[in-house]
């Protein structure tokens, strides 16, 4: 695997830039801001159908990697407001916090460890404390923790916080999977859900938002065993990326240095993508020892353990957290995918998405609207939809519509023209290699799942 130091500066190696992602996900309604008819909301984000069917592609996977094609994972899905302790007891009450420094001149905030990398109020754009009239003041502790209120009086014993972690929810709840779910380490707990952290300076579009959804795992083991599942568990969330088609050369993995690591933490590498912004996390995997369990059996009272029936050994499990964003990671997705060519003087955008993300798989298109095609691409659309996501469309010239489902990253086209009538065939058009066949209509389906469920490589590889 290959490992280099943290260059947030990094060239990128490909020209696609955010505005161009941004852009066409708007243009087709993947992702738009949010409260747009109020003038948006700082840094958060609305998901339309599109963007809801590639998300959901991506927690789904990432759910058949932890559940579906292993048996030593559980699924949990914990409540977004937790006990106010749990908050003390992990540590994020007291330190979950960035470094603030505030500008009384132009009202803007930034983070005093990246002040180098912020741009101020200021035309033409001066660093933060550039120029005589910024006025800064000194760094101070700022908590990214969300606060709110559970109930009708609004005093300090009624603070609740929106957790900024799934991860805290899976450790309160390991001693009730350790009953109910009969299992002993190595085992673990999945689960994917919203979190939400105030951060200073949220940007890049869906990068870093207020309100975002992770997918998290703690995989409980032996101490002295914590080693080699960490090293287990990088290689394994490496593999899931390059398995959904990330290029490899975009990927790296950064392990932390010591001055680096979290207060709980004896190793933590980050997997991360070169976006246009340069190289920056993805998913961190840490391993986070016993830090969790003990501090929560602690704060609790309960005893959260491990007793070995035939060994007779009692012990507080290691843990091993794969911590990934769904939100980041489909961006990543995007990123990786989004392609511009030109074809017969043409210019094409495509999302040359791996099948499995594709919020569709197939479009059923009549070639024009008339002599029985609609009706017969409707009945095979509504033959194939059994089988895979599909879509149906018929408005607009076959061009134009092929170009759409291109910009949403259909994988395969299937059009029924006029010979379609006197021998049951159509046209499979491929999106990436925009190969045209003729086949039957018979075995289709089972031609398109067994197409979707093959090894799959970005086509970007191998033009260059
Ligand atoms: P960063 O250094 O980018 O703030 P982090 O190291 O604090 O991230 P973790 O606490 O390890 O992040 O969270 C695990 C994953 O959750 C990250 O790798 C990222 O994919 C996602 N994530 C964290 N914060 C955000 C955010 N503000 N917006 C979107 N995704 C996020």
């Amino acid at each position: 695997m290959e490992t280099e130091a943290a260059d947030q500066r990094a060239e990128p190696a490909d020209d696609v830039t955010l505005d161009d992602v941004v852009s066409l996900c708007k243009r087709r309604g993947f992702i738009f801001q949010s409260s747009e008819i109020y003038g948006g909301l700082g840094s958060t984000y609305d998901y339309g159908h599109y963007g809801v069917l590639l998300k959901n592609n991506v927690k789904d996977e990432w759910w058949r990697a932890m559940i579906g094609e292993r048996d030593d994972i559980v699924a949990l899905d914990s409540a977004i407001l937790q006990h106010p302790r749990t908050w003390e007891a992990s540590g994020h009450l007291e330190g979950f916090t960035d470094p603030l420094i505030d500008c009384r001149a132009c009202k803007m905030r930034f983070r005093a460890d990246n002040l180098e990398d912020s741009s101020c109020g200021r035309k033409p754009s001066k660093r933060p404390g550039d120029t005589d009239a910024c006025d800064l003041t000194d760094a101070r502790q700022f908590n990214l923790m969300f606060e709110t209120h559970m109930g009708a009086v609004r005093d300090d014993a009624s603070a609740v916080y929106l957790r900024p972690e799934t991860a805290q929810g899976i450790f309160v709840n390991f001693k009730n999977v350790l009953q109910f779910a009969r299992r002993k380490p190595p085992f673990g707990i999945a689960q994917v859900g919203k979190s939400f952290r105030n951060e200073i300076t949220p940007q890049n579009f869906i990068f870093r938002t207020r309100e975002f959804e992770q997918m998290e795992m703690e995989f409980f083991v032996a101490p002295d065993e914590a080693e080699r599942w960490f090293d287990y568990w990088l290689g394994e969330r490496r593999r899931w990326y390059d398995e959904l088609g990330i290029r490899p050369d975009h990927l790296r993995l950064r392990p932390h240095p010591t001055d680096e690591l979290s207060h709980y933490s004896t190793a933590t590498s980050d997997i991360e993508y070169l976006f246009p912004i340069g190289w920056s996390e993805l998913e961190g995997i840490a391993n986070r020892g016993d830090f969790d369990l003990r501090q929560h059996s602690e704060f609790s009272g309960e005893k959260l353990e491990y007793f070995d029936q035939q060994s007779g050994e009692r012990y507080v499990p290691h843990v091993i957290e794969p911590a990934a964003g769904a939100d980041r990671a489909t961006l990543a997705f995007l990123v990786d995918a989004y392609d511009a060519e030109e074809v017969e003087g043409r210019q094409r955008t495509v999302l040359r998405l791996h099948p499995r993300l594709a919020p569709v798989k197939v479009a059923v298109l009549p070639l024009v609207s008339k002599e029985g095609m609609p009706e017969r691409a409707r009945a095979l659309y509504e033959q194939l939809r059994r089988r895979l996501r599909a879509e149906y469309d018929e408005g607009g010239s076959i061009g134009k519509r092929y170009r759409r489902q291109d910009e949403i990253g259909t994988p395969w086209g299937v059009t029924v023209d006029g010979q379609t009538a006197d021998d049951d065939t159509v046209t499979l058009r491929d999106r990436d290699s925009l190969e045209q066949v003729r086949v039957p209509i018979d075995g289709l389906a089972d031609e398109l799942v067994a197409r979707l469920e093959a090894p799959w490589r970005s086509p970007k590889l191998e033009a260059g």
